[in-house]
Order: C-alpha cells, then sequence, then structure tokens
C-alpha cells in the first residue's frame, strides 16, 4: 500500500514510517497508509514555513483571496466524494459529512474576502506635527493543531484566516483522521501557495508535538483537543523562548434550559440534536439537560420516544441517524461513564448498551440518565460521547444556577416561549455562546466561536474576530 506523505516545502516527502487509517464502522475497512512525521520532519516543516514567511506576509491581498476563493472553490465542487471520506474516516453519517464539508469551502471563501478587508487606523497624535498610523501585521509561523471531531471544518477555520493575514502554517490533524487533512493539504498543495507557505505534518502529538510548541521559530499556536493538553501547551508557549501567543478551545459540559412554559417539540428536537448527534462527539453537545419540574416528566417520555426511533449503524448507510463510536479508547470511555453514573446514584433510563452491526464497529446505544444532581461525575466531566443527563430544577432561577455551576464556559442553551427568561439567560450564562430554542450545538462560520472558564483560553476563532489572533498590531509614529 502506499504511504500518504507529508507535505513539507512544497513537496510531498518520503516518510518511513506509516499507519493505518480505520473506519470506525468497520475495522475491517483500512483508508489507507498515512505517514506519521518525526521531530525532523516537524522541524524541517518550519524551516520551510520561517523561509517563505518574508515574501508571504508581503503577498497583496489579491494573491491570498485567489488562493483562498480557489480552495474554496475545490472544496465544494468536491464535496460528495470529501464527505464520504470524512463519515468512513471519523464515524459521523454521510449527510454530517457533506455538511461540514460544505462548512469547510465556506469558511475559505469567508476569509478570502478577509484578506481584502483587512484595515488600519490613522489618528491624530497629542503631538504636534507627527502622523499616527495602527496598522496589522502577520504573527509569523504558526502551528495549528487539531482533534478528530471535525477533521475538516476544524483545520479550515484555523488554516484559511492564518493563510489570509499573511501566516505561515505548520498543521498538524489528529492522529485518528489523517485522511481529510491529507485530502484537504492535498487541494491546498494545488491553489498555488509559495512553497513553504503552507506545511502538513501527520503525526503524534507525544512525538512532535513538543517540537511545534517549543521551537524557536513558531510565533504562534492555535489548539483544540482536550482540557489537559491545552493546559500542558498553554504553559510550554509562555515559558519558552521568545513566548508565542496561543489560543485554546477545549472542552465543554454544556447546558440546556428547558423550562415549564417551553414549546415540547421545539426542546425535543433542540435536546436530541445537541445530545446525540455527530455521536455527542462535539465540545458543544448538550450533555447537561436541566428541566423545570411541571414539565420533567413529558420531556423526558418524548426524548425517550425519540431516541427509540434513532438508528444508530454504519456512517454510509442511508437511513443512519448516529454513526459509530470514533474508536475503542472513545468507546470505553463512554461505557466508564455509562458505569461511573449507575454507580453515583442516577438511573440509566434508555440505552448505554454495545449494538452489533453487520460490521465490526464501535457502535454503542445513546444513553439517557435521569435522577441526576450536577455533583455528580457524569454532570460535571466531559464524556464525549452520545450520554446525556436529566437534571430536574424546581424553577427558571435553579436551572439557571445549575447551567452555571460547571468548569466549563462554552455553549449555553434554553428552551422558552418567554421573552423575560430568553432575556434573562442571554444575560446571565456564563457562556461564550448562547442558544434559544436552538441546540447548543451548531454554529454560524460568520461570527465568533469559543467560550469562558476552561473551555477557551485567548482570542476567539472565526469571524472577522480571528484577524486578532492570527495578526499583530504595530503602532507607528512619523514626523514628516
Ligand atoms: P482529543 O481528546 O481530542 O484527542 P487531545 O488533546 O489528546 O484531544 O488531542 C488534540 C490534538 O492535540 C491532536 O492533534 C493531538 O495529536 C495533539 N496533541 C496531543 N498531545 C500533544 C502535545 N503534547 N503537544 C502538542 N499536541 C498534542
Amino acid at each position: 500500500m502506499t504511504i500518504h506523505q507529508n507535505f513539507i516545502a512544497g513537496d510531498w516527502s518520503k516518510a518511513s514510517a506509516g499507519a493505518p487509517d480505520v473506519n470506525p464502522s468497520n475495522t475491517k475497512d483500512v483508508i489507507g497508509e498515512y505517514a506519521r512525521a518525526s521531530k525532523a520532519d516537524a522541524e524541517a516543516a518550519i524551516k520551510a514555513a520561517k523561509a517563505a514567511f518574508p515574501a508571504w506576509s508581503l503577498a497583496t491581498p489579491q494573491v491570498r483571496y485567489d488562493a483562498l476563493k480557489k480552495i474554496s472553490d475545490e472544496i465544494l465542487a468536491r464535496k460528495d466524494e470529501l464527505g464520504k471520506l470524512l463519515a468512513r474516516e471519523e464515524g459521523k453519517t454521510l449527510p454530517e459529512g457533506v455538511g461540514e464539508t460544505i462548512r469547510a469551502a465556506q469558511i475559505f471563501a469567508f476569509f478570502a474576502g478577509e484578506a481584502l478587508r483587512v484595515t488600519g487606523e490613522k489618528v491624530g497624535s497629542v503631538r504636534p506635527g507627527v502622523d499616527v498610523e495602527i496598522t496589522r501585521e502577520p504573527v509569523g509561523v504558526v502551528s495549528l493543531i487539531t482533534p478528530w471531531n471535525f477533521p475538516i471544518a476544524i483545520p479550515a477555520w484555523k488554516i484559511a484566516p492564518a493563510l489570509a493575514y499573511g501566516n505561515c502554517v505548520v498543521f498538524k490533524p489528529a492522529d485518528l483522521v489523517p485522511g481529510c487533512a491529507h485530502a484537504l493539504s492535498d487541494i491546498i498543495a494545488r491553489s498555488g501557495l509559495p512553497a513553504g507557505v503552507f506545511n502538513l505534518v501527520m503525526g503524534r502529538g507525544s512525538e512532535i508535538g513538543s517540537v511545534l510548541t517549543e521551537h524557536p521559530d513558531i510565533s504562534a499556536i492555535s489548539f483544540t483537543g482536550s482540557v489537559g493538553t491545552g493546559r500542558k501547551l498553554a504553559a510550554t508557549a509562555v515559558s519558552s523562548t521568545p513566548m508565542k501567543k496561543i489560543q485554546l478551545e477545549m472542552g465543554g459540559k454544556n447546558p440546556m434550559v428547558v423550562l415549564d412554559d417551553a414549546d415540547l417539540k421545539i426542546a425535543v428536537e433542540a435536546c436530541v440534536q445537541g445530545a446525540y448527534f455527530s455521536t455527542g462527539q462535539r465540545c458543544t453537545a448538550s450533555s447537561r439537560l436541566i428541566v423545570t419540574q411541571g414539565i420533567h416528566d413529558k420531556f423526558v417520555d418524548a426524548v425517550t420516544e425519540r431516541l427509540k426511533s434513532l438508528v444508530v449503524d454504519d456512517a454510509l448507510k442511508a437511513g443512519t441517524h448516529i454513526g459509530p463510536v470514533v474508536d475503542q479508547s472513545q468507546l470505553d470511555q463512554n461505557l466508564k461513564y455509562v458505569k461511573i453514573g449507575k454507580d453515583e446514584g442516577a438511573k440509566l433510563h434508555w440505552g448505554g448498551d454495545l449494538l452489533n452491526r453487520e460490521t465490526p464497529g464501535f457502535y454503542m446505544q445513546p444513553a439517557l440518565f435521569t435522577g441526576v444532581t450536577n455533583a455528580m461525575r457524569i454532570a460535571r466531566e466531559e464524556i464525549f460521547g452520545p450520554v446525556a443527563t436529566v437534571i430536574k430544577a424546581k424553577d427558571y432561577d435553579e436551572a439557571l444556577a445549575i447551567s452555571n455551576d460547571t468548569e466549563f464556559g462554552l455553549s449555553a442553551g434554553i428552551c422558552t416561549t418567554s421573552l423575560k427568561y430568553a432575556s434573562d439567560f442571554k444575560r446571565k450564562s456564563e457562556a461564550g455562546m448562547v442558544m434559544v430554542n436552538l441546540p447548543t450545538a451548531g454554529v454560524d462560520y460568520h461570527v465568533p466561536f469559543g467560550g469562558r472558564k476552561g473551555s477557551s483560553y485567548g482570542p476567539r476563532e472565526q469571524g472577522k474576530y480571528a484577524v486578532e489572533f492570527y495578526t499583530t498590531v504595530k503602532t507607528a509614529y512619523t514626523l514628516p
């Protein structure tokens, strides 16, 4: 089998070692062999990026626009093929895979436009005869480290702004999803960027992570992944020389409040969508359903009925609603939390079992816990699977307090027909994103994405806010 290679300094380099990329819906299906970068590969990528930076940082907005637009156009033209690869590799359903691919194309198109819209300011000086100009410049060489759960959209929302604002990129995708990363990189490689501007290093975080985060020629790190790794990277960023700019997107334990006056149908759809679709493997998943007592029993019955109607099967099969869990270790973690929940005294109201399907894969029945308190581990720790907890609340005030009682703060939702409660929740929720009558997961691409507390650190991603992280500000004084 040929090994899909890393892309370094404008070439598909030759790697000595490769690893199989396995389909979680059918572990007998190997998608391909993908290179595992060594430390030397990572160093070569950084060297190439550094060499390319002086020219790329001065490239015209038109050149950057053209490259990003070309990338967007090709992704969109190949959405079905790429969406299928995504579903086969990561395990989300085919419609979800195609949807995510379209999203990646939209993000590249958005940042193509942003490349043309970088502006500065000219202001008056407090000193006579002096001009003051405030401009934005690219940061330098950036390490982009991404997780497996959105294998094309998250790379897109880091790579596109990095390039649009004139940075050079070293991209390290998660181990489990080299296929999407390679396919995207192949498109980027043919977009007309000068050699070294964009580099792909597929490899283990434990092997090449330290090079990508400590190297003196790295100026900034954008990371999406676990809290544990994120904290380590932040410590590295400030202790290495030179200090590096850092942006972290990490976990969530997102609350969805359902009030007595909610439209039950809307609430059930928002909760089931938010908690279980994409196999619950989203940092914005609604894992805590906080339901006031008047609607609690009706809500639990309706969610259970909806769960019974969901088909868990091969991600590529027509009619599948929920694909497999991404791999064995994630499946083990989900099942461990199902046991923890039961041991803590919560009631496993529905699901939580392993499922057998035609092919060997990591299939799990979505799980719903009731009788949960917010102190339980299943209500406090991110599970990252199709497991949701129902916490009963006396009234709105108690529901709001429970929703904010978490170390995370990424997304929070409320289902209500009351303008008063919706407005109050939008104001008082301690989350970066708030949803009213909508799932906690599912966002637009032209507005900021990010959270508070243990969920995020550093400037926001996406939309025009991305300029904060991917540029640095210069204030110039001139006495003409
Ligand atoms: P997840 O649970 O999503 O796998 P991780 O934080 O383990 O979360 O991984 C997210 C990304 O960070 C992956 O690309 C992974 O390879 C990378 N990574 C893991 N450990 C390190 C590290 N020490 N330094 C840099 N990157 C790392």
